[in-house]
């Protein structure tokens, strides 16, 4: 019982040790992560440093103004009595200052004679005297009998020091009444003035892949803080647009490996049930099977190329070489696979480039593919080669099925098949044109593509030589 009362009494004589306890950890954390808090802290200490500044600046100025007005209504007639009763001075005067010396035009003295104290010639002998002694000294000279005389006369400063003093007080204690009005103004418009920054800070923190169309809220917000806001939802949106084209490529990978598994499932699922003793059968199944994983095995390989490029793994082996060793190879080959259309090779000028021969190559058996599946038999397909200003450009040309214009922008996107050209008998991933893009872009060249539908197509590759 007694033991309990004990406790709460020390809980009580304790608790405001306490909040104040809680109050400095508080304030030291938020000093520690509050920008409001610092802002409010700065413009504190130069409101501090300022009326400590105007506290003193008020008393200097009130101590000038009074010594002046002292300088003009009595010190100049005591320098002017002192001058006339020279040698002798009136008791009056003597009462009245509190001391002063005379000194020749030697600077030595000539009274008190024993004063030990020098001629006061410069300002800051006055201060360290006002300072120090509490005394204000007048300095000035006078002629008797022709000769100069140097004076100094002392007053008691006590007085005009201690009212400067009272007055910095007073403008101390004023500044401190300011402060109690100023603080909560400034701490409010400091916290108003950061506020959105915690809101972009909460909404953040809540964004992930699932919600990843959040984004922060502009209204209201101050201009650079709105300025932040834009550009980190202008960030978002380019996130999400990667994210949405990465999530569309796997779909759109996983729904093209779907088709070679399906055609091969089948084929083995009739090998089992009648192909093991039909030979026709067998044979069907087996061309099909390989046919369909070839298939696989190209698409995996691209779609292998095009995830490398994404990830920067992406390797050229580049060296210096004729372009035309390699059109040359392309005209060869072409003849060879090719007997359905007319060809035609034209490479008006050689140059030396210095990039990747095999994935050059790749990209110009692209185009060249490409045109031979697209244009039915008997058109014209015709590759060129030439120079044109800082590149050297290769033209494939066909007179083909060509591509609509909505189609256009988009056939170099992965695994994009404008839709005349979807037919299995075409065949093709979509992929060929977006490889050839991140080729010629991985050797700073251009690729650029007319066409029209029913007339043809004319792909043109412009790439930097030596
Ligand atoms: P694919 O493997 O399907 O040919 P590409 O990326 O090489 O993939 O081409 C994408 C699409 O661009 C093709 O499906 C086709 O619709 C269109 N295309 C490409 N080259 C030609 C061409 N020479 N003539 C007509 N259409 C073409």
């Amino acid at each position: 019982m007694i033991k309990s009362l004990l406790r709460a009494l020390l809980n009580i004589i304790l608790y405001p040790f306490k909040l104040i306890f809680r109050f400095i950890i508080g304030f030291l954390k938020r000093l520690k992560f509050s920008i409001a808090l610092k802002i409010s802290a700065s413009y504190l200490a130069i409101y501090v440093i300022i009326i400590m500044i105007v506290a003193a600046a008020t008393s200097v100025g009130y101590l000038v103004y009074e010594f002046d007005k002292f300088n003009s209504e009595v010190i100049i007639n005591d320098a002017e009595e002192i001058a006339e009763t020279f040698p002798k001075f009136s008791q009056n005067i003597v009462s009245r200052v509190k001391s002063f010396e005379i000194y020749d035009d030697n600077l030595n003295e000539v009274y008190p004679l024993n004063s030990g104290k020098g001629y006061a010639d410069s300002i800051i002998v006055v201060i360290e005297k006002l300072i120090y002694d509490r005394e204000y000294i007048y300095s000035t000279n006078f002629y008797n009998d022709n000769v100069e005389y140097y004076l100094n006369i002392s007053y008691d400063a006590q007085e005009m020091i201690n009212n400067s003093v009272r007055i910095s007080i007073m403008v101390m204690i004023s500044g401190a009444i300011g402060l109690l009005i100023f603080l909560p103004i400034v701490s409010g418009i400091s916290y108003k003035m950061i506020g959105p920054i915690k809101k972009m800070t909460d909404t953040t923190k809540t964004i992930t892949v699932n919600n990843i169309n959040t984004r922060l809220d502009i209204k209201g917000a101050q201009d650079e803080l709105k300025e932040l806001s834009q550009t980190f939802n202008e960030m978002m949106d380019r996130i999400e647009a990667g994210y949405k084209t990465q999530q569309q490529f796997v779909s759109d990978a996983s729904h093209e490996l779907r088709t070679p598994i399906a055609v091969i499932k089948g084929y083995v699922n009739m090998l089992d049930r009648w192909g093991k003793n039909d030979r026709a059968v067998l044979e069907e199944s087996i061309t099909a099977i390989k046919n369909e994983t070839d298939n696989m095995q190209d698409l995996i390989e691209k779609l292998l190329f095009i995830a490398r490029s994404d990830k920067g793994t992406l390797l050229y082996t580049k060296e210096d070489f004729k372009i035309c060793s390699i059109l040359n190879e392309i005209e060869k080959e072409t003849k060879m696979i090719d007997t359905k259309h007319e060809l035609y090779f034209k490479f008006y000028e050689d140059a030396s480039l210095y990039a990747d021969k095999k994935r050059i190559k790749q990209v110009l058996r692209i185009l060249v593919d490409n045109a031979i599946k697209f244009t039915p038999p008997g058109g014209y397909i015709m590759v060129s080669g030439f120079i044109q200003d800082d590149y050297y450009v290769i033209k494939v040309e066909d007179t083909g099925i060509g591509i609509e214009k909505k189609d256009l922008e988009k056939i170099f996107e992965r695994l994009y098949r404008a839709e005349q050209s979807r037919s299995k008998e075409i065949g093709g991933h979509g992929l060929g044109l977006s490889i050839a893009k991140i080729i010629v872009l991985g050797h700073k060249g251009k690729i650029k593509v007319k066409s029209s539908v029913g007339k043809g197509s004319e792909f043109s590759v412009m790439l930097p030589y030596l």
